[in-house]
């Protein structure tokens, strides 16, 4: 058993973590604070937790063995936990679920929450719809305009979509209004953030919220691979590192469980173009905590790219700095084009359309499992669905993909008798 009890009671995962906010939100962050040490363990709140998420987001989310893509690699038998099954099409509605119902009882009904690719705000301005709280969700016009239908989406959710002007108009300016916006209204409004990332207590409590991910798969991988076993990796992609802490928390005290973190390599890890924060970054503070980030040598924060605008994020969570320094965790790239190949593999030989996120890790599934055993196996998360994604998949391949005549008639092997 690995031995692990973070953060510590300041909100420390060793250096990282801990709580850089001003002033002004001391108050705010402390009253947080209370208020999830209070409920976290509040037997009501845990049960109207457990009954959202089972009849409104629609858990447990069902362990699926990918057989045929097993096969085809010739190696580990490949597992994949189906959160794109979710409500909304992904794992970021249950730590929404869980930050809307401690709002509620803190009594603050105006809620607002940043988002880059709208993935956040639509799980947020669901959740506000849910429960009768006003949503007011902050997006980098750049973003507004490239992710047109998820503004749609949280517009007839009832939210209020406000579109950033100022910096490179994306993620990281989005942030910096959300967090000006709490400090203007703190006494009536609840920040919802949406990754395990922020000061004290967000890392931890988003994490927690999530942890229900790997809490099922200790229950469901049992059933594949026999009583008591676990699988020999579990792979998750990388973002602010949500949906990966989510999987892996439950499994770090099981030692013979690699956990493998899929961070976006872009163009390549040395081209410049990545989001590879924990590979290619360093230690200083983003979002109200100290962890890596992609900075220059001046401190001011990097543009960052992936294919996936979900991982498209300068920091990740300050656990995972953590993880990968104590050698419980280990972090890989996987590339634009190995993550869009993945996408078009998973369609085909699966049923499943991924979303461009997830592909990372499936990307990264295919490889290891090569290396592997047929006795052996790799538990992926599969964070969400990829309907939001088919539009940029088809600018990147070409709508016209597979009526070209080098795909005409193509299948996957491994087919029909199977
Ligand atoms: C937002 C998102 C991610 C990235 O966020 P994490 O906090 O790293 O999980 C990954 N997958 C999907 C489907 C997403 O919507």
């Amino acid at each position: 058993m690995f031995e692990y009890q973070y953060p510590d009671a300041s909100g420390h995962f060793g250096r990282y973590g801990g709580s850089f906010a001003s002033e002004t939100l001391t108050h705010a962050l402390t009253e947080l604070r209370q208020a999830y040490a209070k409920y976290q363990n509040d037997p009501e709140f845990i049960a109207e937790f457990q009954s959202e998420l089972a009849h409104f987001v629609g858990r447990p989310s069902p362990v699926y063995h990918a057989a045929r893509m097993s096969r085809e690699m010739g190696g580990a038998q490949i597992y994949l936990k189906r959160e794109d099954l979710n409500h909304t099409g992904a794992h970021k509605i249950n730590n929404v679920i869980g930050q809307a119902m401690l709002a509620r009882r803190m009594g603050k009904p105006r809620i607002i929450a940043e988002t880059g690719a709208g993935q956040h705000g639509v799980a947020t301005a669901t959740i506000c719809a849910r429960y009768g709280l006003e949503c007011i969700v902050y997006m980098g016009a750049e973003d507004v305009k490239r992710q047109s239908p998820n503004v749609f989406r949280m517009k007839l959710l009832g939210a209020t979509v406000v579109p950033v002007e100022s910096g490179s108009r994306t993620l990281k300016d989005a942030l910096n209004e959300a967090m000006r916006d709490w400090v203007a209204n703190v006494d009536n409004t609840f920040y919802i953030i949406g990754t395990v990332a922020g000061p004290h207590p967000y890392p931890a409590m988003v994490r927690d919220f999530q942890k229900v991910i790997g809490e099922e798969c200790l229950q469901q991988m049992p059933e594949f691979l026999g009583a008591e076993r676990q699988p020999d990796a579990v792979i998750a992609c990388v973002g602010g590192g949500s949906n990966a802490m989510g999987i892996f928390h439950p499994y770090i005290p099981f030692e013979n469980t690699r956990l493998i973190g899929v961070e976006a390599a872009g163009e390549g890890l040395d081209s410049g173009r990545h989001s590879a924060s924990l590979q290619r970054g360093s230690a200083g503070v983003l979002h109200g905590n100290r962890t890596f980030i992609l900075q220059d040598d001046n401190g001011q924060i990097t543009e960052t790219h992936s294919i996936s605008a979900g991982l498209d994020y300068p920091g990740v969570g300050p656990e995972h700095a953590w993880l990968q320094e104590l050698g419980r965790a280990q972090y890989v790239g996987i590339t634009d084009k190995e993550a869009l190949d993945a996408f078009h593999y998973l369609c085909r030989i699966e049923g499943i359309i991924p979303a461009l996120e997830s592909s990372h890790a499936v990307a990264y599934a295919m490889k290891l499992a090569k290396t592997m055993r047929a006795d052996q196996s790799i538990l992926v998360n599969l964070s969400g669905r990829g309907d939001k994604d088919i539009g940029t998949v088809a600018d990147l391949s070409g709508a016209d993909y597979y009526d070209r005549p080098s795909m005409r008639g193509y299948t996957v092997k491994g087919g029909a008798a199977q």
